[in-house]
């Protein structure tokens, strides 16, 4: 096509969206199409993914039936100071250079001001799935859009995401068909409501097997419970063979599926991970067990654009880190931050990001690199300066993270052959799954004691052990919330002296 100086030139406005941490900021592209040397540029921090986008939308228009207009292109995406990045601004572009090159009609009732464009182009004009257009659709009411416009690969994951009309487009070709239907007024579901508690049976059968499958370990199987019910962070060491990795991921199955907003923030965050979004309705509790050589962006979140880490990934459920000794150091010493705050903290360049990252913590290890020190079935080969410095390598602070410690040897191959653990056990994966259901808050300070309701003997007891070890403050509170967490399960009011015992005794070794 051509132009002339007497036609209206025309300047396109269309609405696209980007990712910022794992919420969808909203981009206006704006494209003009001027009667000079051909040629094209692209204005408003783009980043390098965007910069290579001439090349794919102008394939994409050709092989579409459309054509990439003659004169010069000028695309300008603001704010200008919001770093884009990422394939998905492709078909907001794309429309923006059609519409201002007359080769696509406007919506009527003004709807490209309500309308987010959110995919990535193929060459061939098929619209691919975007990172982050769950969390970008959530986010649509606060972004000041009704309708979002995506790659119909990706409506399944939007099914139900509520105040906002989702429309599938499978190829750039069929644009004049949907810019036409966007004209009317969009029939806006609400957002679904909250899940029920008959959700709770969902995964129950999974949890029941799971512990099914172990024989023995009675103490690490009371912890599991204690860990699941109140969301302690638990930590296995024993000998290889001992069932501690088994327990590690019956824990898993033990947590209540989420459901409500925190069904949602996992549907979120696994977008914005560029990960299949779980379905509408209670998903399982996320559990996330990467390998030792992870990096530490990979475990933490990083990257450009920065995307979250498996420690997000986790959050609202399990962080299982199997054979912990064996991750660097220096990775593990920044999970200190996220464990205490829930939150992990990035900074990329001029950029911060946040991410939510309130997940439970459960390792394993070998007490030492053979494995067998202080095993009572096999000797330790290992010189005594080794095995220190195998167990230096879980610094003393994050040691003292862990609410639950326990020391398990493997069990003589005849306990194979026994029935499961005690009845009592059994009854306590459901009042374990019910308390840890009922959210209840994390007590701190006044409100944990007040929870506690210690008599004068417990509370002489709990002094004279904080004497005695020389507890820090953070380590009395942990033994105080697991304590909590024993009377809970067995259904008493307040926090017994046994019950303290107990506690304590699983305070990690120094
Ligand atoms: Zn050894």
């Amino acid at each position: 096509m051509t132009f002339s100086e007497s036609e209206p030139r025309l300047l396109a406005r269309v609405l696209g969206a980007t990712l910022d941490g794992l919420g969808g900021r909203r981009v206006r592209v704006e494209a003009d199409v001027a009667p000079v040397l051909p040629g094209f540029s692209l204005v408003g921090l783009a980043g390098a993914s965007l910069r290579e986008s001439r090349e794919r939308i102008g394939r994409a228009l050709h092989n579409s039936g459309f054509q990439w207009p003659e004169g010069r292109i000028t695309v300008s995406l603001a704010p200008a100071d919001l770093r884009k990045d990422g394939a998905a601004m492709d078909l907001s572009i794309a429309v923006a250079i059609l519409l201002a090159s007359g080769q696509l009609r406007r919506p009527g009732a003004d709807r490209l001001r309500r309308t987010l464009f959110v995919a990535e182009l193929a060459l061939d004009g098929v619209l691919r799935p975007a990172r982050g257009v769950v969390a970008m659709a959530l986010d649509a009411p606060r972004l000041g859009v009704d309708s979002v416009v995506v790659a119909r690969a990706q409506l399944a994951e939007l099914r139900e995401v509520g105040n906002v009309r989702v429309e599938g487009l499978e190829h750039l070709r069929d644009l004049p068909d949907l810019l036409r239907s966007l004209s009317s007024p969009p029939a806006v579901r609400p957002a679904p409501a909250g899940q029920g508690a008959a959700d709770l049976e969902h995964g129950l059968a999974d949890a029941r097997a799971a512990l099914g499958m172990i024989r023995g370990q009675e103490r690490a199987l009371r912890a599991v419970l204690v860990a699941a019910a109140g969301g302690h962070h638990l930590f296995l060491q024993g000998p290889p063979g001992c069932g501690k990795t088994l327990l590690a991921r019956a824990l898993g199955h033990l947590l209540p599926p989420l459901t409500g907003e925190a069904a949602l923030a996992r549907r979120r965050i696994h977008s914005c991970a560029g990960l299949l979004a779980p379905p509408p309705g209670p998903v399982a509790a996320p559990l996330r067990a990467p390998h030792h050589s992870t990096t530490a962006a990979g475990l933490l979140g990083g990257g450009l654009p920065v995307r979250p880490g498996e420690i997000t990934l986790a959050h609202g459920g399990l962080l299982l880190l199997d054979e912990v000794a064996e991750f660097p150091a220096r990775v593990l010493d920044r999970l200190r931050e996220p464990l205490s705050d829930g939150v992990v903290r990035l900074v990329r360049g001029n950029e911060r990001v946040e991410f939510p990252a309130r997940m439970q913590l459960v390792a394993t290890a070998n007490p030492c690199p053979c494995g067998w020190y202080s095993s009572a079935l096999d000797r330790c080969r290992c010189a005594p300066t080794v095995v220190d410095r195998y167990r230096a390598r879980l610094s003393g602070p994050l040691r003292d993270r862990f609410d639950l410690w326990v020391e398990m040897d493997r069990e003589p191959a005849s306990h194979y052959l026994e029935a499961q653990a005690s009845q009592q056990l059994g009854g306590w994966i459901e009042k374990a799954r019910q308390l840890r259901a009922s959210g209840r808050p994390f007590l701190q300070g006044d409100e944990l004691l007040r929870a506690c309701a210690l008599d004068r003997s417990a509370r002489e007891f709990v002094a004279g052990v904080a004497d005695r070890q020389g507890c820090s403050v953070r380590a009395l509170a942990s033994a105080l919330r697991v304590a909590r967490t024993l009377a809970d399960l067995q259904g008493r009011e307040s926090v017994d002296l046994s019950t303290l015992a107990e506690a304590f005794s699983f305070r990690p070794v120094a």
